[in-house]
Order: C-alpha cells, then structure tokens, then sequence
C-alpha cells in the first residue's frame, strides 16, 4: 500500500466530539461510492466507512435510465466492460430485489457521419455487433420509421435494470465485505501527515485514505480539502410515455436526435436525452424533466416511433449528472497524499463505475492497474477551466 499507516478502528470521545478511526472513507453512497467501497474491502482493505449525507441511491443514481452500456460497447476497453459485467451479475444473483433485463439494442444514425461512426464501432468493438441496411432494420424492428435512418448497429443481448436496486445492491455487498455505511455529511478536511480527517455533521472521520466519490458535489468537496478538479454538473432527463397500444421496444440510442430509449417492465415507453442543460445550483435543483425537453419528446416520439402519435405522458423526472472536458472521469489520487477522487462519469456512471472503482483500488493498493490510469489522472486539468457542457447522446463526438 502507498500508505503503510494502518489504523485500527477506534472511537475517541473528547468533550462531545468524536473520532473515529478507519482504514479508508469514501465520501458518497451513490452507485460510484458503492463499487468503490466493495473493491477496497476486496482489495485488502480492512475497515472501509462509507459516509452518504442522504439516502443511498437518493439522487444521480437512483435516477438514471439503467442501461448498462458496458453490455453494447467497450469505451474503455474490452476488459474494463467485462469486468463490469462480471460485477454486476454477481449482485444480481446476490440480490433478489434486482433483475436485468435483457433486449435487442440498436444505434440509430440519421445522418452519414453517424453511419461512420457505427461502421467503425462495428470493426473495432469485440462485441458481437450486426451493421443493418435501413431495409433490414424495417423489417426486425417494423414500429420504427426508417425512412430518414441512414444506417443501425444492432447488439443481441443488451441489459438494462433499476439503477436504484442496482445501487441497493452494491451497498449490501459492500455489507458483506465488512464496509460500514454511515449516514452522515461530509463538510471539511484536514490533512497532516498521519492522514485526513473528515469532518462531518456527527463527528471525525480519520483515514490514511480518503476517496471522494459524490457525484456532482465531488468539486466542492475537492476545494474545501484545498484542491480542485475540472467538473461541471449537468442534467440527464427522461420521460415516460403511455402508448396507445402494448408494444415490445428494444433499447435504441439515437445520438442524431440526441435521444434514446426502450420500453419499460411495465410497457410503456422510456425516452431519455436533455442532456446538455447546465445545472447553476447543484442544490435547488428542480427534479422535474425540463418544458423544452418534454416538447423535444413530444416532436420526436412520433418521428421515431410512429404508433406514439397519440401517446400520453405518464411521468418524468431530471438528475444531476457530472460532466468533464474530454468526457473521461477523474480516477486517482489528487495533489493531496492520500485523498483520491472517482467522479465525473459523464452520464455512464452506472455502466462504467465498476471499471472505475477497480481501477482506483489498484492504484489504492499499488497493484497492476486494469488499464492505463493516465487517461483518468484527476490533475490532467488545472481545475478552474471553463468548458462548455456536451450532449451526452452524441456518443461520436467522442472519436
Ligand atoms: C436521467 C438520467 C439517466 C441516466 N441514465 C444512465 C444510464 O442509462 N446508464 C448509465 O450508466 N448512467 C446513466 N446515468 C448517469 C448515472 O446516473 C451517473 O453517472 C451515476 O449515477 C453517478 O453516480 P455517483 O455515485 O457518482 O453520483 P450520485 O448518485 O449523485 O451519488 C453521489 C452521492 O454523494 C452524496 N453526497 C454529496 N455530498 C455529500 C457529502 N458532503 N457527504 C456525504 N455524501 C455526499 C449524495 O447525497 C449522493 O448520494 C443517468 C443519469 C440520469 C440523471
């Protein structure tokens, strides 16, 4: 380990402050500081103490669509998908309150750079993936208008599921792993050379390790500890609409219209996208879909899916969501000795924080790394830049 200094766990009571002495703290309980917590206790790390100021699961995480991107494509490899998907298929035989469910999945282009994008996916990914004529995807997929489509990549055996259970069942492996989850604040550090304290609302936390793994609010966090990261928070929407009639829809994603979607377990139909709104105040923020959205799902629905012409809208909802420049999270340790950051998954922290936890425990316990943390050091930016927020669906801006 790169800090020796273990502690052992012990509770120091002193005129009503108290302090508590752990191995490592990781700061946010939704799905990021979840995996993070399960791969640190695996990876040898005795006493792990999860502080979440919330509910689990209470805000990105248990309000995302749940596809599990690393079941259609490898966007930081073949082995940091598999590994993901291994993940998660052990929570879900752990966990009886998650299922997966599985479905055809399609990328849509409606414009030739898309079907440039697609065809290059389609030679590079080792996922078995099918390139379809606009013909053939008429004739798998009739409920689709097609006429404006220029080509799709299809993918047999996507998987999507509840987020929240997902993020539920993170947390009760991580019990199993001995991982301690405590609901309380994070709202101060202080660093000397025995390691970090974290204050919270109820007491100090001591650690020679100390991860932030809190979304959006993982900035803030970073400036009070006295360093900075280049992070913006951004909205993700979705609203679900009630079809005239039962249909059976696959997973599609149409970067074109900066839209995706799939139906739902109980028929009806998803449609997620309103991606690139900033969000100004990461605490006032209103839970609800945007107007200008919902009428962007009003005009495409039936675009797209020609039988939801007289559909009606059943519910909606919007989450923060964490944006970075160049779209790669922030995975490592930061100026600070001992304060680590897994954040900033752009809008596929559910899919892609298995990756990112395991890799933040190898660089944790200086074991191999799974892949080049390079790519994810969080001080590559400066931190105070500004940047302006992508659409989070224009998957092929990433080339
Ligand atoms: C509408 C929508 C659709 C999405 N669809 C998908 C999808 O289909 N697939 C996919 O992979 N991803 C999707 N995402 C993105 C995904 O939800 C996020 O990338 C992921 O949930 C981020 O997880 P997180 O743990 O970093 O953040 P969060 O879930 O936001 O968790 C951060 C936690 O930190 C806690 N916290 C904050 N401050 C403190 C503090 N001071 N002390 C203690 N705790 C603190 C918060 O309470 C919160 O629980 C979607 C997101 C949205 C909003």
């Amino acid at each position: 380990m790169r800090h020796p200094v273990t502690l052992n766990r012990t509770v120091t009571d002193c005129q009503q402050v108290t302090s508590t002495h752990v191995d490592a703290v990781v700061v946010g309980g939704g799905i990021v500081g979840a995996n993070c917590a399960v791969e640190l206790a695996r990876a040898g790390v005795d006493d792990v103490v999860i502080l979440e100021r919330d509910a689990p699961a209470s805000k990105a995480s248990g309000r995302a669509a749940g596809n599990l991107t690393i079941y259609r494509h490898e966007r930081f490899g073949a082995e940091a998908s598999r590994l993901g998907r291994e993940l998660y298929e052990e929570y879900e035989r752990k966990y009886d309150d998650l299922t997966f469910h599985r479905a055809n999945s399609y990328s849509i282009a409606y414009s030739e750079e898309g079907a440039d994008y697609l065809r290059s996916e389609h030679e590079t990914t080792t996922i078995e993936t099918t390139l379809l004529s606009t013909e053939e995807l008429a004739e798998r997929e009739p409920e689709f208008a097609t006429e404006n489509v220029t080509l799709a990549l299809s993918i047999d055996d996507a998987v999507y599921t509840d987020p929240e259970q997902l993020t539920l069942a993170a947390h009760s492996v991580a019990r199993d792993e001995g991982v301690t989850l405590v609901q309380e604040a994070a709202r101060d550090f202080e660093v000397d050379n025995r390691g970090i304290a974290v204050q919270t609302t109820d007491g100090t936390y001591e650690a020679p390790v100390v991860v932030v793994a809190a979304g959006v609010w993982t900035k803030r966090l970073l400036q009070r500890a006295g360093t900075d990261v280049s992070l913006r928070a951004r909205t993700s929407q979705i609203a679900i609409l009630d079809p005239p009639t039962d249909v059976d829809l696959p997973l599609w994603s149409a970067p074109d219209l900066s839209v995706y979607g799939r139906s739902t377990p109980e028929g009806r139909v998803l449609f997620g996208g309103g991606t690139s709104t900033p969000v100004t105040d990461i605490e006032s923020f209103r839970t609800r879909a945007t107007v200008p959205f919902l009428r962007q799902v009003g005009e495409l629905a039936p675009e797209v899916l020609p039988f939801l012409e007289d559909a009606t809208l059943h519910d909606d909802w919007a989450g923060r969501v964490s944006a970075t420049p160049d779209r790669y999270p922030y995975i490592g340790q930061t100026e600070i000795e001992g304060l680590y950051v897994c954040a900033g998954f752009n809008g596929e922290g559910i899919s892609n924080s298995p990756f990112g936890a395991r890799l933040l425990a190898n660089l944790i316990t200086e074991t191999d790394p799974l892949v080049d943390p390079t790519e994810f050091d969080p001080t590559r930016f400066r931190g105070d830049e500004a940047f302006e927020i992508s659409d989070a669906v224009e998957w092929w801006a990433d080339r």
